[in-house]
């Protein structure tokens, strides 16, 4: 494959810092790198992918490019949901997946300091080697990379319990569009040395800086768990069971929401022999030791029957119970494979879960639009996915109407166009009703702060 003559001169103006090797210049492989998960989010032709070793190769290129006003798109795994990683046109993408070093765990203070293209399940895997525990855990863990968390400030399924990624960053060094190399935070347990610079970063999706290290806060690994099912005959009897779980003051640690068109996709590509006999199932977990989650488990039980569970009980088969949670991990992917998924991501208070529902369903009869729905319920996350089939233009503008009616419907409710996933490209209208002007002039000049030039992942969030 042939170079373009943009890459070309950029390759050898960075020779002296950047070893060619690092970059991706075949159009063929590009490609692969161009967008992310959300399938409906558009891209546009870069000119070459920098995989990186170093910071140094980060700060180089970014120099760079604020010279001759080349944009660049940060990226870790791909594994978006809303196209904040989709290439713009005539970027560089930086894939940040050769910086995979866990560089310490630090058992006495319990953090890990890490490079960002770390997978998420290869850092719990090595904080568990060492007794401890890494929390968030979004349901793309076996993919996503830890910078990839920290640029959204990725969720999860414990999450409910434990936290978001925000709450387990403690600091991070970062690229600014500047081209300034920086460390923001602390290492230390607290820290109040001017303006949470660090916290400015987590969710900033790569329009304010690319982060090459991340020092993250860890836990004693998490206690064995209980899993409470219930079946239901409607969304809104699970919303009601979700609602109830927070009015008798329990702290699940996890509490899932999967819907049989989910449970269905995933039984029919990975044969896990997963009966949908229910329209909705919730999935509970309780993590508190002894009696006292015994008596947890019991309370989240009569949640579930007096939500209106067709059937509930507790698992006492463990690998029955580790089943559901795999399936509802892979809902997401199984959809995928039955056309272009357009994913919500809301995020309401748990009060009006029941409500947010049912406006969900009504809104899919409305505009004649298939959604399945898949929720974080135990935090209110919900993400109704919306599928039309490709070359149906028709269905793609109901499910478009459809998604945004959703946004409004979220926002009415004191809600919010993203729980996790981030704004990228798909919520920017989204965000625009939910923040002010004056809020989004607040986000222009931060942004013109640390990346004057706008060559960080332009055109993304607001
Ligand atoms: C099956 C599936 C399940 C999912 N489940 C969840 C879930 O439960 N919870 C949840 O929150 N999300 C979930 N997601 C969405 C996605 O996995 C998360 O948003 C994840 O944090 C993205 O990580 P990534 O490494 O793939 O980042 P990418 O998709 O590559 O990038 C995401 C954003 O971060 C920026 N970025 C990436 N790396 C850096 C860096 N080093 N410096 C600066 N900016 C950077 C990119 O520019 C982009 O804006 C799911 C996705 C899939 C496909």
């Amino acid at each position: 494959m042939s170079t373009s003559p943009d890459a070309t001169s950029l390759i050898a103006a960075l020779a002296d810092e950047v070893p060619p090797d690092r970059f991706v210049t075949d159009p063929d492989i590009i490609d692969r790198y161009q967008h992310d998960e959300a399938e409906w989010a558009p891209y546009a032709g870069a000119v070459a992918v920098l995989r990186p070793r170093t910071a140094r190769e980060v700060q180089a290129l970014v120099r760079h490019c604020r010279r001759h006003g080349i944009p660049i798109v940060p990226r870790g795994a791909g594994t978006g949901l809303s196209g904040g990683a989709n290439a713009v046109a005539g970027c560089v993408i930086v894939s940040l997946e050769r910086m995979t070093a866990v560089k310490q765990i630090d058992r006495l203070e319990r953090t890990a300091v890490v490079e960002p293209g770390v997978v998420n399940d290869d850092l719990r895997a090595q904080c568990a080697t060492e007794g401890l525990w890494y929390p968030p855990d979004p349901a793309s863990s076996p993919w996503s990379t830890i910078g990839g968390n920290v640029a959204t400030n990725a969720g999860g399924i414990c999450c409910v319990k434990y936290g978001v990624t925000r709450d387990y960053v403690l600091g991070v060094e970062v690229v600014t569009g500047t081209g300034e190399l920086v460390r923001l935070g602390r290492q230390t347990a607290k820290g109040v040395a001017g303006y949470d610079l660090a916290g400015l970063m987590v969710g900033s999706e790569g329009t304010l800086g690319i982060i090459t290290e991340i020092t993250v806060k860890l836990r004693p690994l998490q206690e064995p768990h209980r899993t409470i099912a219930g079946y239901f005959d409607s969304l809104v009897d699970a919303g009601r069971a979700i609602r109830a779980v927070a009015e008798v003051g329990l702290t699940p640690s996890a509490l899932e929401l999967v819907d049989k068109r989910c449970l269905q996709a995933v039984d029919e590509w990975k044969h896990m022999g997963i009966s949908a006999e229910a329209n909705v199932v919730l999935l509970g977990r309780i993590d508190t030791p002894g009696t006292v989650g015994d008596d947890e488990a019991d309370r989240m039980l009569q949640c579930f029957t007096d939500g209106g569970a067709t059937w509930a009980a507790a698992s006492t088969d463990q690998a029955e119970a580790d089943a559901l949670f795999a399936a509802r991990r892979l809902a997401y992917p199984a959809m995928e494979r039955l056309g272009p998924v357009l994913t919500e991501d809301v995020c309401v208070p748990k009060r009006h879960v029941p409500e947010m529902l049912s406006r969900i369903e009504s809104i899919g009869q409305r505009h004649d639009v298939m959604i399945a729905n898949l929720a974080h319920a135990g935090d209110g996350n919900l993400h109704p996915l919306l599928i039309a089939p490709a070359d149906d233009d028709a269905a793609r503008i109901r499910a478009q109407a459809a998604f945004d009616d959703i946004i409004t419907a979220a926002l009415e409710l004191g809600g919010t166009v993203t729980g996790e996933h981030g704004v990228g490209l798909l919520k920017m209208p989204g965000l625009r009703q939910e923040l002010s002007p004056a809020v989004i002039d607040m986000h222009r000049s931060v942004k013109a702060a640390l990346d004057p030039d706008g060559i960080l992942n332009p055109g993304k969030v607001f």
